[in-house]
């Protein structure tokens, strides 16, 4: 029996894994869940999944869950605060732990199961982009499996050949290509966005997910993390990673090798596939996802992506180009501006604003060997830069 410990479970990636997990109850045996503050979801997974620890976040929601849990015979210990996250992350009777926290806030529990020697399932990509270099080397230090779960990302490592840590070059790999849905907005006119409503940019064309990434996706800073996330994941170098729009997302990304070979991974956009690849690596598992069905899908088309529209994309090569500080800082002013463009106080064309602004007006600082709290740091100093330049815009 594997122990699995769901980080985020009451989210749209959370949900998809125990909708997994349940299928296989001979095989996993859930450990651990957690949220922020939906405790009622929390509570419901409970009844369902039995775990032996239930963490809130927040911990005002952790004492409302030991209330509301308080009489369920065999009920699960309930944690509270970031502690508790780390301690769900690394405890003894869990072997793989899925990262599917929104944003800066997954990186310590991520940190923790990665410095245990656990099967990491990685959807939290905002962790690897803040702090990419701290993660691998915690990953590699103890002998921890990272197995991406961003479905392009999944699509990548089942293109590559099982030797690709040497390096891509080494393993006969010429580029990545990265496919993106293009989101919501891919046809609109420059004009429109400006009147963008938080509502348009979650209603993703292709994919069901929590609000920030819907709105990463609607920007493009999605791909741009994704181009980030995909360096340090394949050690590769962004000039080595293309972005192609692909509007049916049925091609989910591929690997173009030296001798013109180009592998791609496809299947129906559900991202039960890349969750079950994950805990089932090497072996398959069922995932409850439907069989792609090609002659449906009847055309797939592919174009390149527009910067000048989206130039969250083009602030996000140029990041991981700069490297340093300069990914987490992009990171934190976009976790920033999308909050306050979900909130009104920003306009759809003002998040990358935003976010250019923030990266100009925090000095570049070296990152190598630097350490949990350098990284939260700047993390922090970038947050504060951002709040204050967004007040500017009422
Ligand atoms: P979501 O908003 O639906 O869920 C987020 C989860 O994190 C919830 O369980 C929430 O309670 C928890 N959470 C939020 N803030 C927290 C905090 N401060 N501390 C602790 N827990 C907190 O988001 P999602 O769409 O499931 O995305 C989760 C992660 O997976 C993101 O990093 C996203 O980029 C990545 N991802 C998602 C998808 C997708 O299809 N949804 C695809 C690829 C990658
Ligand atoms: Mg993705």
């Amino acid at each position: 029996m594997i122990g699995v410990t769901v980080l985020g479970s009451t989210g749209s990636i959370g949900v998809s894994t125990l909708d997994v997990v349940s299928r296989h109850p001979e095989r996993f045996r859930v450990v651990a869940l957690t949220a922020n503050g939906n405790v009622d979801r929390l509570a419901e997974q409970c009844r369902r999944f039995h775990p032996f620890y239930a963490v809130m976040a927040d911990q005002g929601a952790a004492a409302r869950l030991a209330e509301l849990l308080g009489g369920m015979p065999g009920g699960p210990r309930v944690l509270g605060g970031v502690e508790g996250l780390e301690q769900v992350a690394s405890l003894a009777e869990t072997q793989y732990v899925m990262a599917a926290i929104v944003g800066a806030a997954g990186l310590r529990p991520t940190l923790a199961a990665a410095r245990s020697g656990k099967r990491v399932l990685l959807a939290n990509k905002e962790s690897l982009v803040m702090a990419g270099a701290l993660l691998m080397e915690a990953i590699e230090d103890s002998g921890a499996e990272l197995l991406p779960i961003d479905s392009e990302h999944n699509a990548i490592f089942q293109c590559l050949p099982g030797g690709f840590g040497r390096g891509l070059p080494e393993v006969g790999v010429e580029r990545i290509l990265l496919t993106a849905s293009g989101g919501p907005f891919r046809e609109w006119p420059a004009e429109r966005l400006a009147a963008v409503t938080p509502d348009q940019a979650c209603a993703h064309p292709v994919w069901r997910m929590g609000r920030k990434i819907s709105v990463d996706s609607a920007t493009l800073m999605n791909k741009g993390l994704e181009v980030i996330e995909a360096c340090w994941l394949f050690g590769t170098s962004p000039d080595r990673v293309q972005v192609v729009i692909h509007p049916q997302s049925v091609i989910h990304s591929l690997v173009q090798y030296r001798d013109g070979s180009v592998l791609a991974q496809l299947g129906n956009p559900d991202m039960r596939t890349p969750i079950a690849h994950a805990l089932a690596w090497p072996e398959r598992l069922e995932s409850g996802v439907a069989p792609l069905d090609l002659v449906e899908v009847g055309r797939l088309e592919f174009e390149a992506a527009d910067l000048s529209r989206f130039p969250c994309l083009g602030l996000a090569f140029e990041a991981a180009r700069t490297g340093g500080s300069a990914p987490a800082v992009l990171n934190a002013a976009n976790e920033v501006a999308v909050a306050g463009f979900l909130d009104g106080r920003l306009g759809f064309p003002q998040i990358a604003e935003l976010v250019d602004r923030t990266l100009q007006g925090m000095p570049l600082q070296a990152v190598e060997g630097g350490t949990l709290d350098t990284l939260l740091d700047i993390d922090r100093r970038a947050r504060v830069l951002a709040g204050s330049l967004l007040g500017n815009y009422h």
